[in-house]
């Protein structure tokens, strides 16, 4: 693909997508907006310290090849295009470039929040916004095809900015190779067993359950901090927790986020997606399959955030006293993947 269809483009941009070179985008994200107007912050504030309007919500790839049926963003087969094509770059980008344009795209779309900068705190928040210390890297598509991400996550690390990285776990042989590691890498967990895996992400490869286990396998391995995230739906995934428990003691995770549904953007299109609003769990049924999986498991409940359904498991002690980022530590050791492990 030389370019990304003219027509796709204009859709995302029209949902708030900023495009960086050929393949990468930022949008800001809600809780961004949030902190620079003193509301409420996202879990991962709660849950490790991030510092939400200090934050990029970006992607380097545009394609995935899932297509979970709970999927707040716009997937390409949808609307007529193919993920493989859209992956299909004749020659991605340089790393250093896809840094500093998301930095610089960020920073532009901050500068619109100026005015509503209206106390001293808000002014602050504002200013701090303008100087990114976290990317999360799940903003859409599936990252890990963009590949050069190991001189991708060193560049973020290099400019003192922490790195979320989000993956799908079809790729199991692209997150072995990482060097260096996130500071923090999840893998998404959408089913407990392999037909409501299927049924629920529809992949777009074969032998994707093979290559799930294997990429949970390879996490298991890794020496960072590791995070497996269920993203639960009543009627479809929320179901078999001994399932998911012997899917977690293979990835043996730092943390698994329990998550509730948002029934939101393209997955509020019965047609495609055959969703409800009667599907979304609420947080106390989160809470309580949450308690499930940690009797299952041995991992220990820690904290939850109920403005976003969101309930967190600790492997263990270690890494529960572990799970905020200590900011002012910012240091090439911290941020290159300091393993709980
Ligand atoms: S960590 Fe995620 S939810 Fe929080 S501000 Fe960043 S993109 Fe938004």
């Amino acid at each position: 693909m030389k370019q990304m269809p003219l027509e796709l483009k204009q859709k995302m941009q029209k949902q708030g997508y900023h495009f960086v070179g050929d393949h990468s985008a930022v949008k800001i994200c809600e809780y961004t907006a949030n902190g620079m107007r003193g509301k409420t912050l996202c879990y991962k504030y709660t849950f490790y310290g991030i510092r939400s309007w200090q934050c990029i919500q970006g992607t380097p790839a545009i394609g995935c090849d899932l297509g979970c049926t709970f999927c707040w963003r716009l997937i390409p087969e949808e609307h007529g295009y193919k993920w493989n094509e859209l992956n299909a770059v004749e020659k991605w980008d340089d790393p250093v470039m896809i840094v500093e344009g998301m930095i610089n795209e960020q920073r532009r779309i901050v500068s619109g929040y100026k005015h509503g900068a209206d106390t001293d705190q808000k002014m602050k928040r504002w200013e701090e916004a303008r100087m990114p210390k976290h990317v999360a890297l799940s903003l859409t598509g599936e990252p890990m095809f963009y590949p050069k991400m190991s001189a991708l996550l060193n560049e973020f690390h290099k400019r003192g900015i922490s790195t979320f990285l989000v993956h799908n776990g079809t790729l199991p042989e692209a997150i072995s190779a990482l060097n260096p590691l996130p500071t923090q890498l999840y893998i998404s967990l959408q089913g407990p067993d392999e037909e409501t895996y299927l049924k629920t992400t529809r992949p777009k490869v074969q032998n994707a359950w093979e290559r799930y286990r294997a990429a949970l396998k390879a996490l298991s391995a890794l020496k960072t901090r590791t995070v497996l995230r269920m993203t639960l739906v009543k009627g479809l995934n929320m179901v078999n927790p001994e399932g998911y428990a012997e899917l977690i003691k293979l990835a043996n995770p730092s943390y698994v986020e329990v998550k509730g549904f948002s029934f939101i953007g393209e997955a509020r299109n019965n047609e495609k997606r055959g969703l409800v609003m009667e599907s979304v769990p609420s947080h106390e049924e989160i809470r309580n399959f949450s308690k499930r999986l940690a009797e299952l498991t041995g991992y220990i409940l820690t904290t939850e955030h109920m403005p976003s359904r969101v309930v967190l498991l600790s492997r263990d002690e270690d890494a529960k006293s572990k799970r905020i980022i200590d900011f002012s530590k910012i240091g090439k050791e911290l941020i290159a993947g300091t393993s709980t492990n």
